[in-house]
């Protein structure tokens, strides 16, 4: 039990079911995936299409993005929501979007079914709050260097604000570790269920950094239970603007969602 936590912790509570579209998170499993960074109409909507065709439920894509470099490109903002929201609509796939800045919140939610924290923001208060006071739901990601205890009580700051629908995400941890871009620490599934009535999915592709590692973690994801995935896909990943390195093909996906599909079969019987 982590003390102080009154809205986020499991005690006795069912498990919060998240409905976005026709995606009961909770109890559908979630498959989110899309480009790391919005580049173009073309590029939204061919990869679009091709992780719908694969199985994919949910459609991601960054508008904002935190860039280490204030010289990297920071993405499209609102030419980006746009395009999201149009591909969303023309797929008939809900979307997802991070949200940077307090002042943006209430305005990014015409364009957007979810908003997503990520892992540089987890404990920026006021933006916790902020998202709290709207009718969204949030991804909040897991800090790079946050115990789950502090992540939780991210999580509490926007419950607090009277918004119930809060999807964990986990994506990963600074270690010592270099060769991969993070630790992936998927002992995040069964902790959650332990702690917490919250849904908790897995971000693999930041979690590992290379597109060689993510199917075994995703594989490994399903077995232990995640609620879902979320998935950096381009439809030319070597193009992507943005971490190309960790970003699967529409072949790959699609291959990776079948063993995925038979894995959640096979684990449903055991
Ligand atoms: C992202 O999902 O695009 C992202 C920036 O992730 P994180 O916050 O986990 O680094
Ligand atoms: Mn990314």
């Amino acid at each position: 039990m982590i003390s102080n936590l009154k809205l986020a912790s499991l005690e006795g509570r069912e498990k919060t079911i998240i409905k976005v579209g026709n995606v009961q998170i909770g109890k559908d499993f979630a498959l989110i995936a899309g480009p790391c960074t919005v580049e173009s109409e073309e590029q939204m909507l061919e990869t679009a299409k091709a992780v719908k065709k694969a199985g994919a439920n949910m459609l991601r894509g960054g508008a904002f993005k935190p860039r280490t470099s204030p010289y990297a490109f920071q993405g499209l903002g609102l030419k980006g929501l746009k395009i999201l929201k149009d591909v969303g609509e023309k797929t008939g796939l809900p979307v997802v979007s991070e949200v940077l800045d307090t002042k943006d919140v209430s305005w990014v939610c015409e364009y957007v079914d979810v908003l997503q924290i990520g892992a540089r923001n987890m404990q920026n208060f006021s933006l916790l709050k902020e998202v709290g006071k709207v009718g969204k739901p949030v991804l909040l990601k897991r800090g790079m260097f946050s115990t789950f205890a502090e992540w939780l009580n991210c999580a509490e700051y926007i419950l607090n604000e009277g918004n119930p629908n809060v999807i964990l995400c986990e994506r990963g941890i600074r270690s010592f570790e270099t060769y991969t871009r993070n630790t992936l620490d998927l002992s995040a599934v069964p902790v959650m269920r332990e702690l917490t009535h919250l849904p908790i999915i897995i971000d693999p592709s930041h979690g590992t950094g290379r597109a060689s590692l993510i199917p075994s973690m995703c594989l490994a994801a399903v077995a232990a239970g995640a609620d879902g995935l979320m998935l950096e896909v381009h439809y030319k990943p070597e193009e992507a603007t943005s971490d190309k390195d960790q970003t699967l093909g529409p072949k790959e996906f699609e291959d990776l969602a079948i063993k995925m599909r038979k894995l959640r079969e096979f684990i449903q019987h055991i």
